[in-house]
């Protein structure tokens, strides 16, 4: 008899999960993916539709090119996770059981929480949908200023808000207008990436300041007003363009369904086999917390959850062979990489080791073309593999 393994959500972290298992089981064994979008965006390509090489448009592939894999996908809402009857209900469809579940439902995301925000046509620097518009406004802004405003900790990509500052720098040096527009990005936190060390930030701060990019730490956003906004240090900044880096939070039906401990924000797992406290049940990605210390955690990242994605699928297979020996187990190292970048076709390179005995490492690569292609080809191979 074969298996039913659920995958909830089609992200990076249920799309890698549900490839490598296809690859690998027999068609006696089920994958089923579920989720409410009928389309897979890389995060990453809200920065090439920013700076105007990509269209949202030929960024979206459809979810339904997972049936040519031989994966069933299902677009619907997931509603309950019932861990004891072993069941997923959704909202249009019929109850489905498992044998085996992985929850791979990412972080939501929402501006509500400040006031005024949504009220002043400002713009969320997440929100692929707004790109264009936030192009628009920055290709017809003659002189003023853009700011930039993380709203909280943790969010996803913590690089991706100074790259999207040194794209806006390069836009508008392109248009002669950067003498007449101020680039300000405020950050809720001493240094701009927290979760890396004080050598990372220098380079990073180096590098913004270079362009001239103004940094504000320690701003915590507390109110929109019309063109101005309010820190909770008291501060009054005006703006002429705002794009927001959204509060991140778990989605509802996770914590509806009790799989958030009392204390935690996030689903607590093992740190190298990503298993819930319930059995059978597995956790990956964005809608995980992975505590390295009392500060930090593993950052919210597709190639994270991609990691996990690996070390879980190793762990069904392994469960599910008949020869056990051929699929060794695989854990989670804490090992990632992203190419962070800097404008003018160009890209540095964060490799990071948080599961270092001595300490988590960060080591950032200077800018170069190389860069910048490898990451060009990370989404080609990954949707072309994937979908
Ligand atoms: C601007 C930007 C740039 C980025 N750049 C990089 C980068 O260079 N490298 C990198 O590694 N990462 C990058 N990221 C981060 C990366 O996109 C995320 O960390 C990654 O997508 C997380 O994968 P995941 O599988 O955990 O969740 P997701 O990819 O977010 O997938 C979760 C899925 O669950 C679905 N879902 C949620 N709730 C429900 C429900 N109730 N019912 C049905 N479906 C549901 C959602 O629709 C979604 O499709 C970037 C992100 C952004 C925004």
């Amino acid at each position: 008899m074969g298996k039913k393994i659920i995958i909830l959500g089609a992200g990076f972290g249920g799309l890698c999960i549900s490839n490598i298992l296809r690859k690998n089981l027999d068609h006696t064994n089920d994958i089923i993916v579920i989720d409410k979008k009928d389309s897979f965006m890389m995060g990453l390509t809200n920065l090439w539709i920013l700076d105007g090489r990509r269209r949202l448009e030929n960024s979206k592939i459809p979810l339904t090119n997972l049936k040519s894999k031989g994966i069933t996908f299902i677009q619907d809402e997931i509603i309950k996770i019932d861990t004891k009857s072993k069941i997923v209900k959704t909202l249009l469809h019929v109850d489905q059981s498992y044998d085996f579940l992985v929850i791979a439902l990412g972080a939501e995301m929402s501006t509500n929480m400040i006031p005024g925000f949504n009220l002043h046509n400002n713009f969320n620097l997440y929100d692929g949908e707004s790109i264009p518009s936030l192009r628009k406004q920055i290709l017809s802004l003659e002189k003023g200023k853009i700011a930039i405003v993380i709203m909280g900790f943790p969010y996803k990509c913590p690089p991706a808000p100074y790259e999207s500052a040194l794209i806006i720098d390069q836009i508008i040096r392109n248009f002669d207008r950067r003498n007449q527009i101020d680039i300000d990005v405020y950050f809720p936190s001493i240094l701009p990436l927290p979760v890396v060390g004080e050598q990372t930030n220098s380079k990073l701060i180096f590098m913004l300041k270079k362009q001239n990019v103004n940094l504000f730490p320690n701003y915590s956003l507390k109110e929109v007003h019309h063109y101005n906004l309010e820190f909770h240090n008291g501060q009054k900044k005006e703006y002429d363009i705002l794009a927001g880096i959204p509060f991140h939070f778990p989605p509802d039906v996770i914590k509806k369904s009790g799989l958030i401990e009392p204390k935690g924000n996030w689903i607590s797992v093992n740190k190298f086999t990503l298993e819930t406290r319930f059995k059978d049940v597995f956790a990956i990605g964005d809608v995980t917390e992975i505590k390295i210390n009392d500060i930090i955690a593993v950052p919210k990242a597709g190639i994270f959850a991609e990691g996990q994605a690996r070390s879980v699928a190793s762990q069904i297979l392994h469960k599910i062979s008949k020869c056990s020996q051929e699929y060794p187990i695989l854990e989670f190292d804490g090992k990632g990489f992203c190419f962070m970048e800097t404008g003018n076709g160009k890209a540095g390179f964060i490799d990071t080791n948080f599961y270092n005995s001595d300490g988590a490492i960060t080591i950032l690569k200077e800018p170069s073309t190389t860069y910048y292609k490898k990451k060009i080809n990370f989404e080609k191979h990954r949707i072309k593999e994937w979908l």
